[in-house]
């Protein structure tokens, strides 16, 4: 009965490029690979040659046996994947790609600022799937870290997409750019009923309800956990007629606030 490890090396080699060997989180699965068996050992040793030749132009004749795949997994970790100079710094929208500053630079990229101000993209219409988009994927955002502050920077071809999707959806009347300012306004104020912030790569409770609440002039819809939850409600069902989805039904996590956050998003979290 033919195995795994009877199928012909060039086979092999096209089921090790799923590992995804330059990715410079996942590329040390080709070593995980190696432990499996003595014959995966001398693929995975063969096939970090050939991609060291091939990409790398490194000429490994004098390199003792088994060392080519601790080499590849260096050069992947240590080379800008773009243009070849020496780094160790990853791309913003990209932790698994090694890319040094200039080319990082070419990469398309809008701060949240500008998506919002620009493109009148709110929050939740960005940081999906949540309560509003439940079924719209997550948008490639990445965090850069400067001077010890976190700024947000969003994939542009992803923002413009999302933009022409959601603004597709909505109705004749809330194209225009007031009406547009006015739902992400409004979405604003959603967020703030329900003490939720998007916050470094995921949603969470921002912690501030109980301090509103103390306020005397604190609006109505703020006062109370009811008032909170009626608001929610009916702001959400308003906003789902727009865009024409669902049946404007809210959902509850069972202890009074509103799920926003159906699944985390991926792993964003990065430094310059
Ligand atoms: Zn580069």
């Amino acid at each position: 009965m033919p195995t795994l490890e009877s199928l012909p090396t060039e086979v092999l080699f096209g089921v090790l490029s799923f590992t995804s060997p330059f990715d410079a989180k996942r590329c040390a699965d080709l070593s995980r690979i190696a432990g499996s068996s003595k014959h995966f050992r001398q693929v995975t040793e063969e096939y970090a040659r050939v991609l060291l030749v091939r990409y790398a132009k490194y000429n490994p004749k004098s390199v003792p046996a088994y060392t080519y795949r601790k080499k590849w997994i260096g050069w992947v970790r240590s080379t800008c994947q773009l243009c070849g100079t020496k780094t160790k710094r990853r791309a913003i929208l990209d932790r698994g790609s090694t890319c040094c500053k200039t080319c990082d630079k070419k990469i398309p990229k809008l701060t949240m600022t500008s998506v919002i101000q620009t493109y009148y993209l709110s929050k939740l219409d960005l940081f999906t799937p949540n309560t509003l988009h439940p079924n719209l994927p997550p948008i490639t955002f990445g965090i850069y870290v400067v001077g010890g502050n976190d700024t947000m920077m969003l994939s542009m071809p992803d923002v413009l997409e999302r933009k022409r999707l959601v603004h597709g959806m909505l109705e004749e009347r809330v194209q225009g750019e007031a009406a547009l300012k006015a739902r992400c306004a409004n979405h604003e104020r959603i967020l703030e009923a329900m003490d939720m912030t998007f916050r470094s790569n995921r949603w969470s409770k921002k912690g501030r309800i109980k301090e509103i609440e103390a306020k005397e002039n604190a609006p109505q819809r703020l006062k109370t956990q009811e008032a909170r939850d009626r608001y929610i409600g009916e702001q959400l069902e308003k906003e789902r007629r727009l865009l024409g989805i669902g049946d404007g039904s809210t959902e509850t996590d069972g202890h009074g606030f509103r799920v926003i956050c159906h699944r985390r998003q991926s792993d964003g979290q990065g430094v310059n």
